[in-house]
């Protein structure tokens, strides 16, 4: 059952801030506070880093085995299945998030993230290179200590156990901050953690905020050895510069404005199923999201039409309701962003061909057209349910178009041409690219964003590479 107070979990331990401080948490379809928050501040992240610091220089966590660190990592996956409606609930009060895609998606997706990192170290080979001159060097991948993870409100659980998993599962002891928006899951997990046997400040939990709060402290705090941020591009910067101070490695995983390329060759029932799933889902409010959407014209009509009508379909209303397709948005404040660039629109050229505001804090599947490319609609990153939809004519034109902003997180292609298929996923600037389909995610593979998206990759290999520290070790034999 959830509780009406959601605390920080340090050295193991369930507290309130030092001077008592909370925030409330509000669920956004009935725009009520529903929990209150202990709210962190530097002395609360101080004390958690100094947690996890001691548990990684003096605790069992960093000498285990692998195959010992990985039990724990499944049982933990095991119990996050085990209390899957508990978790589910927690995402979809705190933001919205349809129950079915709480329950079906993400919850599911963040045992795997367990059981994938902790098979995936266990597996994990050193290259072992003999040398000419008759030594031989191999390669230890020692953990890298101290990991500050900080995470964004869309996919709150999905997304810190992204970070966590392999920075666990590589021996690293961790602090997560969750969103101010979303802090319920963090906290539960952090519980389950500790019912799995993970020893106390191995992973520790601090809410609160960004900037002046627990956030920003994280970020600077020269005990931590490797910062995770997933979130907006603007605050990567800040991360990114606080970082610097310490020398210590960041890795990015920021906004972004995915560009769907349909052409005429493709097949169209499949390009609008996936394209009004790769806007609408989570109300838009997708890192990922096809927000630009290029239409060859001898197609453009048609698709257009058939796009629209499947959109009317979703429904939209009480997330907690198993059959509702589009929440509310996350926040008043986010809202009241999105709602502007709705605003915004005409203005700059365009029109609102479908969609615009819903009721409370919900926005109705919104469809722009003949905004011209400079419209801020069409090059900000919006993370809400709207769409720019732009026809095009030939295939230099899509792929100049796609690459047309300072961001390049992922792009999705829709064609039946195989190499056409291969040359505009090669030419486009892009972290991802998806053809013929969206968000299919193989965990080995690189995931990050080129330009404004981020900086590194994380996944499989990728995340090795960060939350380790790579040691060759040459030896005269
Ligand atoms: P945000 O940048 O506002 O906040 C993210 C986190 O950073 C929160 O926990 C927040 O408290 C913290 N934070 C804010 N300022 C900080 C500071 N100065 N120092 C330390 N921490 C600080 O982002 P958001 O609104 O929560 O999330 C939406 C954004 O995340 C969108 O831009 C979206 O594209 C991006 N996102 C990217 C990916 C990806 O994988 N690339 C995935 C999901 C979301």
């Amino acid at each position: 059952m959830m509780k009406d107070f959601i605390p920080h979990i340090i050295d193991g331990k369930e507290q309130e801030s030092r001077d008592g401080a909370r925030f409330d948490t509000v669920d956004p379809w009935t725009r009520q506070p529903w929990s209150e928050v202990a709210l962190g501040g530097a002395e609360e992240a101080g004390e958690a880093v100094g947690a996890a610091r001691d548990a990684f220089d003096k605790g069992p966590w960093p000498r285990m085995g692998f195959a010992e660190r990985g039990a724990v990592l499944h049982r933990l996956a095991d119990l996050i299945d085990a209390h899957r409606d508990e978790l589910a609930m927690a995402d979809t009060t705190d933001m919205g998030k349809p129950i079915a895609d709480s329950t079906a998606k993400d919850v599911p997706r963040s045992a795997m993230n367990f059981r994938f990192f902790a098979d995936h170290a266990r597996m994990s080979a050193g290259e072992a290179l003999p040398m000419d001159s008759g030594h031989h060097t191999y390669t230890r991948f020692e953990p890298a200590g101290v990991v500050t993870a900080i995470a964004p409100w869309n996919f709150p659980l999905m997304l810190e156990t992204w970070k966590i998993a392999p920075a666990l599962a590589w021996g690293n002891t961790v602090v997560l901050k969750p969103a101010e928006d979303t802090p319920a899951s963090a906290t539960i997990l952090a519980r389950l953690a500790l019912e799995a046997g993970m020893p106390p400040g191995v992973l520790n939990v601090v809410h609160g905020y960004g900037p002046d709060s627990a956030g920003e402290a994280l970020t600077q705090d020269p005990r931590v050895d490797r910062i995770t941020f997933t979130g907006e591009s603007g605050t990567g910067r800040i991360i990114g510069r606080a970082a610097a101070g310490n020398l210590t490695p960041v890795s990015l995983e920021l906004g972004g404005k995915g560009a769907n390329l349909v052409f005429a060759d493709a097949d169209l029932d499949l390009a609008v199923d996936w394209s009004v799933k790769a806007i609408f889902s989570n109300a838009g409010q997708v890192c990922l999201a096809g927000s630009r959407l290029f239409v060859q014209r001898e197609v453009y009509d048609e698709f257009l039409r058939r796009f629209c009508a499947a959109a009317e379909e979703l429904v939209i209303g009480d997330p907690k309701s198993p059959l509702t397709q589009l929440g509310p948005l996350a926040s008043k404040t986010h809202y009241d962003k999105v709602r502007s660039y709705i605003e915004t629109v005409e203005a700059d050229g365009g029109t609102v061909a479908l969609g615009g505001l819903g009721d409370g804090w919900t926005v109705r599947p919104t469809v722009v057209t003949g905004a011209p490319a400079s419209a801020r609609v069409a090059q900000e990153e919006i993370f809400g349910p709207v769409v720019v939809v732009t026809p095009f004519d030939t295939e230099e034109e899509a792929v100049a178009a796609a690459n047309g902003t300072p961001f390049g997180l992922n792009a999705m292609v829709f064609t039946e041409n195989l190499s056409r298929a291969h040359r505009v996923s090669a030419a486009l600037r892009a972290g991802t690219v998806w053809t013929n389909c969206f968000f299919v995610r193989d965990l080995r593979a690189p995931f990050g964003g080129f330009g404004d998206s981020g900086i590194g990759r994380e996944g499989g290999t990728f995340s090795r590479e960060f939350f380790t520290e790579p040691k060759a070790v040459t030896m005269a034999i």
